[in-house]
């Protein structure tokens, strides 16, 4: 795997500063498939210093370090008091949140990043290929744009590659690019240790197939090559804990319940990552196949 170690005090220098749209903007209501996506869930230890600060089934999790503090993802548009909530619940300072990633820049992921970035001051890295869908608040996306913005237009303060390694505050944490859903789309491998073990945490992009016919995709040429790219790669990925983008896809409320308590281990599942990840080729294969 090609892995580039880049320190994001490196990553500053090359690109673009903050430029957080002030002006109110008018979103687009996109499509909300589940009510879960904005039901609240009680923060938790995952493993070491990794937490679960998501809502019921829009993963977001913090990586907390003595620098401060790594936020993925943001859900829907109006879910930073809801991230708020679980973050202080365990113990740790909204406001010591530093930097801000995500693993594809949808509206469901990226939709508070820019109320967090206001209320704590974090800076925003994105994989490239993602980096203008923010600015225009998801309307250029290929699958759900063009009819306005779904989520607040902001700009990242820095771009990173697939593939690169994102330092921060002892953390390495690395991008697998896996295009597809977004163009930008990554999962993210971290070693995490507690006092038993050290694990390889994945948060995986699960690559749900958004585009209806894949023969013809309107601003996204070499989808399919990208697809098959990322289906071969996150087959051959090895890791011990298994998390996703959505609470649902790594199986959160069947493997743990709110009361539970520090167990790691609940989320060491192989088998349960092929099953997803075997049930989604087979839906792209079949899109595949209906476009003649
Ligand atoms: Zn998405």
């Amino acid at each position: 795997m090609r892995q580039r170690l880049v320190p994001i005090c490196f990553l500053s220098t090359l690109l673009c500063l903050v430029s957080l749209n002030s002006s109110a903007q008018t979103l687009v209501k996109p499509p909300i498939l589940a009510d879960s996506w904005s039901q609240p869930y009680p923060g938790f230890k995952i493993v070491g210093n990794l937490y679960y600060v998501g809502t019921n089934d829009l993963a977001c999790y913090l990586i907390a370090t003595p620098e401060g503090h790594v936020l993925i993802n943001t859900g829907l548009p109006g879910s930073a008091s809801m991230i708020r909530t679980s973050v202080e619940a365990l113990g740790f300072r909204f406001q010591d949140i530093k930097l801000l990633l995500t693993t594809h820049a949808h509206y469901d992921h990226v939709g508070g990043t820019a109320e967090v970035m206001k209320l704590t001051g974090a800076r925003m890295l994105i994989n490239e290929r993602d980096a203008s869908v923010l600015e225009d608040g998801g309307n250029s996306d290929y699958a759900f744009g063009g009819k306005g913005s779904t989520f607040e237009a902001f700009s990242a303060d820095a771009l990173y590659r697939g593939g690169d390694t994102i330092r921060f505050g002892g953390m390495d944490i690395v991008s697998l690019p896996h295009p597809g859903h977004s163009k930008g789309a990554n999962s993210f491998l971290i070693s995490i240790a507690d006092e038993q073990r050290s694990y390889k945490v994945l948060i995986a992009n699960i690559p749900t197939v958004v585009a209806a016919n894949l023969s013809s995709v309107p601003g996204y040429a070499g989808i399919v090559e990208d697809y098959e790219y990322t289906f071969e790669a996150m087959k051959k990925i090895e890791f011990d804990i298994f998390l996703a983008s959505h609470a649902g896809q790594f199986g959160l409320h069947q493997k743990r319940k709110p009361a539970d308590s520090y167990n790691p281990p609940a989320f060491v599942d192989r088998k349960g990552y092929d099953m997803i990840i075997d049930q989604m080729l087979k839906e792209y294969r079949r899109r595949l196949a209906a476009k003649n």
